[in-house]
C-alpha cells in the first residue's frame, strides 16, 4: 500500500489515539443487491430456500448518492486518495451508480471497484473506460467450464462478455485490472487457467484467498488430499507468471497455507509481535451507515447517518479502537467483533512498518 499522507499517518501512530489526516483508504460498501449467485457468497449464495432469501432480503441496503455525496466531500477535505467501492452485492448495480462514479472522478480520487464484471457494458463501461480506476474482477475461474461451477446461473456469452470487456479496459493507461480468486472445491485444479487468462486479458494482479467456509458450503472446504493438486497447478501458474509482469500473491499462499497442508491461516504470530495501525489509514463504511475499521470489523465506531464522518473518524470510540489495535502485541488478545487472527489486512501494518 502506498501511503500518500506518510508524515501524519506516523504522527497519529506515535501519538498512539489521534489521527492527524483523515484514511487513505475509504472503503464504502454501497449496495446490498447482486445480480448472480455465486456458490460461495454468504448473502446471495443459490443454497437458500425462499423464506430464507426473502428475510434476507429484508435486511438488505443502498447507500443514496445524496448520501455519498457528503461522505465523499468529507473525505475529500480529510486528504483521503482511495475510494473502494464495494458491496455485499454488485456496486455496479447501484442505480446511481453513473453519477457516483462522475462525481468521485470529478473530485479526484482514485477509484477502485470490487465487481463481478457482468455491467461491465453499454455506456457504464463508456464511463468506467475514463476512470483512474483499480478495476477487481471476483473472477473464481479461468475458464468457461470452472467459472461456470461458481456462477452456476450464467451462460457461455456471459464469459465471452467478461473477458471481452476486460480485453478493452486493459488498453487503457488508466485502468489496472486485478482477478480476486476464493478458492475451493470448485476451482482449485484451475489456478493455472486463472493466471493464464489474467496474461491473455492484460490484468496486472491476481491474487487468491480460501473460501470462507459456513454450514451450507461445507462441501467446497479443500481437504488435506487436495493441497498436492492444488500445489500443482500453482507450480503451472508460476511459471506463466515467470513470462509476465503480473504481481500475484502466489509465493506467500505457497508458503503460508500450502506448506502446512491445510486451507487457513492465522495472523496471531504477526500480531503477538507487531502492532496494527489500520485505524489510521483505512476505514469501512457499510451499506446502513455503520463505520468499522477493516473488513470483518463488527466493533461498532458510529454512523454516517448520526453524525458526520469527521467527528466519527476522531471521536472517543475510534481513538479507543486505535489505541487497542497499536497495543495488540501486548495485550496479545484479538480486539472485540473483530476477526485479528484471521487478519486479511496485515499487510497494510506490515507495509508501514517495513518504511
Ligand atoms: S482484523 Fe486485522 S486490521 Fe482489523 S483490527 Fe484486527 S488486526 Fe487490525
Amino acid at each position: 500500500m502506498f501511503f500518500h499522507n506518510i508524515e501524519l499517518v506516523k504522527k497519529g501512530v506515535l501519538d498512539g489515539k489521534i489521527a492527524y489526516v483523515g484514511p487513505e483508504i475509504a472503503h464504502i460498501s454501497i449496495y446490498d443487491f447482486c445480480n448472480i449467485n455465486c456458490i460461495m457468497c454468504w448473502d446471495h449464495n443459490p443454497f437458500q430456500n425462499p423464506f430464507e432469501i426473502y428475510n434476507r432480503r429484508k435486511t438488505w441496503k443502498i447507500l443514496r448518492f445524496s448520501t455519498l455525496k457528503g461522505l465523499f466531500d468529507e473525505l475529500q477535505s480529510l486528504k483521503t486518495s482511495t475510494i473502494s467501492l464495494v458491496g455485499a452485492g454488485e456496486p455496479l448495480l447501484h442505480p446511481e451508480i453513473k453519477k457516483i462514479l462522475i462525481y468521485l472522478k470529478s473530485k479526484g480520487f482514485n477509484i477502485a471497484i470490487t465487481t463481478n464484471g457482468m455491467l461491465l457494458k453499454g455506456e457504464l463501461l463508456e464511463i468506467i473506460k475514463d476512470l483512474p480506476l483499480n478495476l477487481k474482477v471476483s473472477l473464481h475461474g479461468g475458464d468457461f467450464d470452472t467459472w461456470k461451477i461458481v456462477h452456476p446461473k450464467l451462460k457461455r456469452r456471459h464469459f465471452n462478455q467478461l473477458v471481452k470487456a476486460l480485453k478493452e479496459l486493459s488498453k487503457r493507461e488508466n485502468i489496472s485490472i486485478c482477478f480476486q480468486n476464493a478458492i475451493s472445491k470448485a476451482n482449485f485444479r484451475n489456478v493455472d487457467k486463472i493466471i493464464e487468462l489474467a496474461a491473455e486479458v492484460g490484468a496486472r494482479e491476481v491474487s487468491f484467498h480460501f473460501v470462507d467456509i459456513f454450514e451450507k458450503i461445507k462441501f467446497l472446504k479443500l481437504e488435506k488430499e487436495d493441497m498436492p493438486v492444488l500445489r500443482q497447478s500453482l507450480e503451472k501458474g508460476l511459471e506463466i507468471l515467470k513470462n509476465s509482469k503480473i504481481e500475484c500473491n502466489f509465493e506467500s499462499l505457497m508458503e503460508r497455507t500450502i506448506e502446512k497442508e491445510e486451507s487457513s491461516f492465522s495472523t496471531k504470530d504477526f500480531y503477538y509481535k507487531n502492532p496494527c495501525i489500520i485505524g489510521w489509514v483505512y476505514t469501512v463504511i457499510i451499506s446502513n451507515g455503520d463505520v468499522y475499521s477493516c473488513c470483518g470489523s463488527r466493533y461498532y465506531l458510529g454512523n454516517i447517518h448520526k453524525e458526520s464522518f469527521q467527528s466519527i473518524w476522531n471521536s472517543e470510540n475510534y481513538q479507543l479502537f486505535r489505541e487497542k489495535a497499536k497495543n495488540i502485541c501486548l495485550s496479545k488478545k484479538p480486539i472485540e467483533k473483530t476477526p485479528c487472527w484471521d487478519c486479511t489486512m496485515y499487510n497494510i501494518s506490515k507495509g508501514y512498518l517495513e518504511l
